[in-house]
């Protein structure tokens, strides 16, 4: 292990890791994560040492938000997860009050593990709850149910931690759409600061997304959708966590910044899994097999296997996106300075015809999305840029 800090081309980054074990795969699941294979673990945290080894760049970089993500890193064991800690930490110049976040899920989460996860510096804990339904949890295949994650909340909330933060799902088959909102209020009684409401996606080429396409279970019809991703919201904001995001809600101070970094056209360095990396503007992915990634690592070699070069168009459009999902909006004008390309040249008519129908509202050269717009994003993405 070298002790030399990872040169980054950029001045300060975001660090994501990917920690790919997991209990068992989920049946909505499309993310770099395995089941059964816990037994690697030891040999993936040398791999991810090494890949921050080779991690090269141009000029020093401070890396000032780390999130461990999943696959469900909970059931890295506590030095497990201090030395996947310490690999990030030794290699990078990480700013003081960085946000250091890891995800976990409910049965996982186990005191000894948070208590493992405050000494390593984890500021930041997100809990996979998904559903509080224990039917709907089963079809989904989560080894947890619902007083099981309300627990976890719980234990989460009374560690030492910055921010504990909840994760649910909208339309699993199975919820009770109408009684959504009644099950973000039981989750909010636990006192968390952040909030995530994701609605299924269901043209994934998941098991779950294949049952709903074929209508078991299922489609939920959009307007039962849109109710009960109101009345979550409704619930939410009256807790006092806003929205800021199209799925997530946070208590003033505690919105992710991190996964801020995406929304605002930011630079991160991923490590691990199918981790992708935005540095300069360029974008590149890693092996996605775990035996393919493991082989590449421990022969020295780079495990990016995508790379996408520097598009000035398709990043200012990419940067648009991405910040329209947002309640502060976007700065077009900016966007279009720092890559030289007009976003609205061909379709002024589009944007006046949404701000004419109240789904796009401009404040100076920042835009963004109404209450109603948002709703409607994808299409109005698809329309405007
Ligand atoms: S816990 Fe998360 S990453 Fe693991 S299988 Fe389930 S959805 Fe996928």
């Amino acid at each position: 292990m070298s002790g030399t800090v990872a040169a980054c081309p950029e001045p300060s980054v975001g660090v994501y890791v990917h920690v790919p074990f997991c209990a068992s795969r989920c049946g909505y699941c499309d993310f770099a994560a395995v089941a059964g294979r816990d037994g690697e673990i030891s040999s993936y945290l040398e791999a991810i040492e090494a890949e921050i080894d080779v991690f090269q760049g141009e000029a020093p970089g401070e890396a000032d938000t780390i999130f461990v993500g999943g696959g469900t890193p909970s059931r890295l064991a506590p030095r497990e997860m201090g030395r996947l800690l310490s690999a990030v930490r030794n290699r990078f110049a990480v700013a003081r009050g960085a946000e250091v976040t890891v995800e976990g899920n409910p049965e996982s989460l186990t005191a000894e593990r948070l208590a493992g996860m405050e000494e390593a510096g984890v500021t930041r804990v997100c809990v996979g709850v998904q559903s509080l339904d224990d039917t709907v949890l089963r079809r989904a295949g989560r080894p947890h149910d619902g007083r099981g994650a309300v627990r976890a909340l719980r234990r989460a909330r009374r560690g030492g931690f910055e921010s504990v933060a909840a994760d649910l799902i909208c339309g699993l088959p199975g919820e009770d759409l109408a009684r959504f909102g009644e099950a973000v209020r039981r989750v909010v009684e636990e006192g968390p600061d952040h909030v995530s409401v994701y609605l299924l996606e269901t043209d994934k080429d998941t098991p779950l997304a294949r049952e709903v396409r074929r209508g078991r279970g299922g489609p939920q019809d959009d307007e039962a959708l849109v109710s009960a991703y109101e009345a979550a919201a409704d619930v939410l904001e009256g807790a006092g966590l806003g929205l800021y995001e199209i799925s997530n809600f946070a208590r003033p101070g505690h919105e992710s910044r991190h996964n801020l970094k995406y929304w605002r056209d930011e630079p991160y360095a991923g490590f691990g899994l199918g981790a992708h990396s935005y540095l300069l503007g360029a974008r590149r992915a890693n092996e996605i097999d775990l035996d393919r990634y493991l082989a590449r690592v421990s022969a020295g070699l780079d495990p990016v296997v995508w790379a996408e070069p520097f598009d000035g168009a398709r990043r200012a459009a990419e940067a648009a996106i991405l910040g329209l999902r947002l309640r502060e909006g976007v700065d077009l004008a900016a966007i279009e300075r720092r890559y030289r390309v007009s976003l609205r040249e061909g379709r002024r008519e589009a944007w006046e015809r949404a701000e004419e129908a109240g789904v796009v509202e401009r404040e100076g050269e920042r835009v963004r999305l109404t209450p109603g717009g948002r709703l409607r994003s994808n299409e109005l993405f698809a329309e405007l840029i």
